[in-house]
């Protein structure tokens, strides 16, 4: 299994924040388990991306130091292992773990630094913010771009950008500043776009280069853009559980992931926050194969297109392939 889209702070489990918050003498002896669960994920489904994204409040309080963000991607990746990942995409905005005076570039070695001492092979992608586009904002987002510029690499270290945040008001052509400076810089890109947004945001994702789209489920009305998702060998994320807890799309039962497939959208199967959603790579390969119809081989296709897709080196893409042959023929 591999997955390319999973969110640092949204992968902080029960165990992972119990241990954060130990190291800094964070006390959380007075919330029962239940009341713990409840701080540090979703029990059901909620009502926007923005009830979902206050979901990140505690554990992004946790992720503050340079200590605890190198333990905490190193109890990731340690924790991804033991459910039987090959290949891990790790991303965080470092412009989000400056509450306590942290520079970006202290956020971003540190996390480095946790990368480093665990074997899991995971490379990390630097998300941007969406926002209002005041100075600060803006110079924040140009910030992360050079530091990605700055770390780069092909493969184990940063080795790439995306665009995360709340996209309902903040449509992708807003960023397109960022974009450019991107594109200028030839780093590699993925933009959260057709979640909780209109699909009109992966068409200008697309048409600005970009290969790969966090989620996009929100095209599935629009067959002009499929196509042009098809046609560019654009990359979907998508991420199930994620998508019907945020209500992505209106009627899960509708929940396109098969129809892409049959489009010949090159779809791949990830977690998005999995300690938020409370699931893992298998629960969402045995929901869409429960609920939505996926059979082996669309199982096999999807994780073939996790290597095509993968921010890393052709070499390591071969090496993966061949892990795959190995496992499942
Ligand atoms: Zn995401």
């Amino acid at each position: 299994m591999i997955d390319l889209h999973c969110h640092l702070d949204g992968a902080i489990t029960k165990d992972i924040a119990k241990k954060l918050a130990s190291m800094q003498d964070i006390d959380v002896s007075n919330y029962t388990d239940e009341e713990f669960d409840n701080l540090i994920s979703l029990d059901g489904d909620c009502s926007d991306l923005n009830e979902f994204l206050r979901c990140f409040e505690f554990p992004l309080s946790l992720l503050q130091t340079k200590e605890s963000i190198s333990a905490a991607v190193k109890l990731v990746q340690e924790h991804m292992k033991k459910q039987g990942i090959l290949y891990l995409e790790l991303r965080f905005a470092p412009q989000l773990h400056c509450q306590k005076g942290l520079s970006q570039e202290d956020v971003v070695l540190a996390a480095l630094d946790g990368l480093e001492k665990d074997d899991l092979h995971t490379n990390l992608i630097l998300c941007l913010m969406r926002g209002e586009r005041t100075k600060a904002q803006i110079s924040r987002n140009m910030e992360t771009i050079e530091l990605a510029e700055k770390y780069l690499v092909a493969d184990e270290g940063i080795v790439a950008v995306d665009l995360a945040g709340d996209e309902f008001p903040y449509p992708t052509e807003m960023f397109a500043e960022e974009m450019k400076k991107i594109r200028g810089f030839n780093i590699p890109m993925t933009v959260h776009a057709g979640e909780a947004g209109s699909a009109e945001n992966v068409r200008f994702a697309v048409e600005n280069g970009i290969k790969r789209i966090g989620h996009g489920v929100r095209i599935a009305d629009y067959p002009s853009i499929v196509d042009l998702v098809v046609k560019n060998g654009v990359t979907l994320e998508v991420c199930p559980t994620s998508n019907r807890q945020t209500r992505a799309v209106k009627n899960m039962d509708e929940y396109p992931i098969k129809k892409f497939l049959e489009a010949g959208v090159k779809v791949t199967l990830n977690t998005d926050d999995p300690a938020i959603c409370r699931t893992d790579l298998q629960n969402e390969l045995k929901y869409v194969k429960e609920k939505f119809g996926i059979n082996e081989d669309d199982e096999k296709r999807m994780l073939l297109n996790s290597v095509d897709a993968a921010f890393t080196t052709a070499e390591f893409k071969a090496e993966l392939r061949e892990k795959i042959k190995i496992l499942r023929g």
